[in-house]
């Protein structure tokens, strides 16, 4: 089974199409967006891992869960020495969204750290950083199923090889690709080949 990387279903969630390029066709761009991420993420790797009042904070933990398929780097994962307990923390650049495709991808790394050590990963963590402030996550048995069905969503399209073709929207304005995606040439290009089809099509009649 293909290993997927937990980055792709944070990119499947924002354009299947991104998702696609990046992952399978390694099609890479930075914007101020991706940049602005980048350098958080980059403050969030550095430092060595602290203990403060029982828990273990360590930063980058690489993960590789061999069932699921899936392997990644997470944020960061606060090990309470007491009991072991373990919880994902991720940093977001924006502010919590409606859609909880966040709370998505932080399942996903429990789900990694769930087969990796055996142990039962039940809260996480997400930080906004516009808005400065922590949620805390319950994964819940709806949102791991959710989770479940988003990995098989994103694997059959990476192992399909297909690249979907573009969807022009308003969030194409911060994607990364936009210059190499080219949706709205794309999409004219879409529509006279549409329309040159409807002559020949009566014509032909
Ligand atoms: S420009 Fe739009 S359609 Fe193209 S990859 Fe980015 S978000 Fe998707």
């Amino acid at each position: 089974m293909r290993t997927i990387s937990l980055s792709a279903l944070q990119h499947y969630a924002f354009c299947p199409r991104q998702c696609a390029l990046i992952h399978n066709e390694q099609v890479w761009a930075e914007n101020f967006l991706t940049a602005q991420g980048r350098a958080l993420h980059e403050r969030v790797d550095s430092g060595e891992p602290e203990t403060r009042k029982g828990i273990r904070f360590e930063r980058s933990v690489h993960v590789s869960a061999e069932a699921l398929g899936l392997s990644g780097i997470l944020d960061m994962v606060e090990h309470e020495l007491a009991t072991g307990r373990l919880k994902p923390v991720e940093y977001k650049r924006g502010k919590p969204k409606p859609e909880h495709w966040d709370e998505i991808q932080l399942c996903a790394q429990a789900l990694c750290l769930e087969e990796m050590t055996g142990k039962t990963v039940d809260e996480g963590a997400l930080w906004y950083q516009q808005t400065r402030h922590r949620e805390p996550i319950l994964f819940s048995d709806s949102l791991r199923q959710e989770t479940l069905a988003v990995i098989a969503k994103v694997r059959s399209l990476l192992e399909s090889g297909e690249t979907p073709l573009p969807v022009y929207g308003k969030h194409c304005k911060a994607c990364s690709l936009l210059e190499l995606c080219q949706p709205v040439l794309l999409k004219r290009d879409r529509s006279a080949a549409y329309i040159a089809a409807l002559y020949r099509e009566e014509s032909d009649a």
